[in-house]
């Protein structure tokens, strides 16, 4: 049996999988490692730390499928996107922590860039709202606050990388310097147009072109990784960032086609083909994984509290002992009684984009019980869902057919099945949920040749179930009407 080697770096664990064949999980193992807090709403890896424990799960993840080295076709890589590192030209050495992409530290300099308008700019070019998350203002802070490191960078001593292009760089002893399209979309520094770094947005955050990686499509030979790693050369055949390695695990490859990650946040991701589609609705606009120099569009959005709610149902109210639990207490009653969750517990993003609006439940009675919060916190991951969906709709126009689903909530079957009655479209969990790696192993093994061609993928990929919607028009009215009313009073509040 050949073998495809997944490494799936995330934001608090690293992954190895390795993928038989047909598409099946043969052996996996994950590690997960230190998040640094150095201040409020500051977040930081320590690079040893994500290189340490993504070579780490190498070998167990071989272990596991009773695999060797020597079986092992090609490596594909998926990462935590945005999360920004710094490094000496010479000798590889950060010359400063990754600042991890939910770190808020340069939100100042983002409310800047929006009062000066340049906002739109940036829109323009790179399809991004002027955020923090994006690693532009991050490599900046980097260059403004290490003793030295702005001249070094002008002396072209200095190289900036994503997670993809610092495993790249040191997996191959510092042969390859190279990121791929989906990586490049989300540094603020990438034309999603021209498919190039921008000048005027190196000149706005005064960045050296000899600082930025070559940029290659997702499936691509990138080359090899050093021997001394370990023992020997393996082929890296694939990078894309995790939400894009999803959609593409999710075989969502023509406009239209849209997958959801129910984790702690939900992340929507909606093929548009060659356009690259404006929104009008505050949505990202960013670059999908592929196989050419001509990636498709995506258009992207996402629920802050998504899985999030559930924690809150056991870890603040302390309503159930389980996230599973959250399921059987919420098929207890026939419906939420009229009541609603809006977890805006930091705000409302699209299609609301409401940083002031906070959380509240609504049209609570005397005879609301906790099955009911249960039940409508559930509920509330659905509708904000079916928000983004119906933003997307109207932004891109394409109908859709069917969501795509993964991530940990998407275990759960009564949020699948009202998640199909709120959108009124058949909801697929797939059988492999590991999403992210499968993505990176489909492009690693479509570039080496594993696989012929997508066809084939479609064969192995195999579905777990399929929600299908089961409430009468009316009913769904009415259950979204409840929801927009409930929206409009956490607005308020
Ligand atoms: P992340 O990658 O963001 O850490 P995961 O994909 O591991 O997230 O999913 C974890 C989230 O899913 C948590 O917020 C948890 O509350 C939620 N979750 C896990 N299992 C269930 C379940 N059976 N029902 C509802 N929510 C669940």
């Amino acid at each position: 049996m050949k073998y495809i080697l997944a490494l799936d770096q995330g934001t608090t664990s690293s992954r190895a999988i390795l993928f038989d064949e047909r598409g099946r999980v043969a052996g996996k193992a994950y590690q997960e490692f230190r998040q640094i807090y150095p201040r409020a709403g500051w977040v930081e890896h320590d690079p040893k730390d994500i290189l340490g424990s993504q070579v780490g799960v190498i070998s167990e993840a071989l272990v596991r499928a009773g695999a060797r080295l020597s079986d092992i076709l090609a490596v594909g890589i998926s990462n935590q996107r945005e999360t920004t590192l710094v490094w000496d030209a010479k000798t590889g050495e950060p010359i400063y922590n990754a600042i991890v992409w939910q770190c808020r530290r340069t939100a100042d300099v983002c409310d800047a860039l929006k009062s000066d308008g340049l906002d739109k700019l940036i829109y323009q070019k790179t399809g991004l709202v002027a955020d923090a998350y994006f690693s532009a203002t991050k490599i900046q802070w980097i260059l403004d606050n290490v003793p030295g490191a702005r001249q070094r960078a002008r002396a072209g001593e200095l190289r900036f990388g994503t997670v993809d292009t610092f495993l790249l760089y040191n997996l191959s002893g510092g042969r390859i310097y190279a990121t791929d399209y989906t990586n490049a979309a989300r540094t603020m520094l990438f034309n999603i147009h021209t498919l190039k770094w921008d000048d005027d947005l190196l000149a706005l955050f005064d960045i050296p072109r000899s600082m930025l990686p070559e940029v290659y499509p997702s499936g691509y030979g990138y080359g090899k990784t050093d021997a001394a790693f370990l023992g020997r050369e393996l082929d890296i055949c694939s990078v894309a960032g995790d939400q894009q390695a999803a959609l593409f695990g999710h075989l969502c490859l023509d406009a239209g086609d849209i997958k959801n990650t129910y984790g702690t946040g939900c992340f929507l991701l909606m093929n548009t083909g060659k356009e690259a589609v404006k929104s009008r609705n505050g949505l990202i606009t960013s670059l999908a994984a592929g196989l050419n120099s001509s990636p498709d569009y995506v258009l992207e959005g996402s629920v802050f509290v998504g899985g999030a709610v559930v924690q809150w149902l056991r870890d603040e109210l302390r309503v159930i002992d389980t996230a599973a639990q959250s399921e059987e207490l919420a098929l207890k009653v026939p419906s939420s009684g009229g009541v609603y969750v809006v977890p805006a517990f930091t705000g409302l993003g699209a299609p609301y984009w409401d940083a002031r609006a906070r959380g509240a439940v609504v049209g609570i009675t005397r005879g609301t019980r906790r099955e009911h919060i249960v039940r409508a916190a559930l509920e509330s991951i659905a509708y904000q869902v079916s928000d983004l969906v119906n933003a997307m709709q109207r932004d891109s126009s394409a109908p859709v057919g069917r969501l795509m689903v993964d991530g940990g909530a998407s275990a759960n079957d009564f949020l699948m099945s009202f998640q199909a009655d709120i959108l009124n479209c058949s909801v697929v969990r797939p059988s492999v949920v590991e999403t992210t790696a499968l993505g990176a192993a489909y492009l690693a093994g479509l570039t080496c040749g594993m696989w012929e061609d997508v066809g084939r993928l479609k064969e192995f990929n195999g579905v777990d179930r399929v929600f299908e919607p089961s409430v009468s028009p009316a009913e769904r009215a009415r259950l979204l009407s409840g929801w927009h009313t409930a929206v409009e009073a956490a607005r308020i509040g």
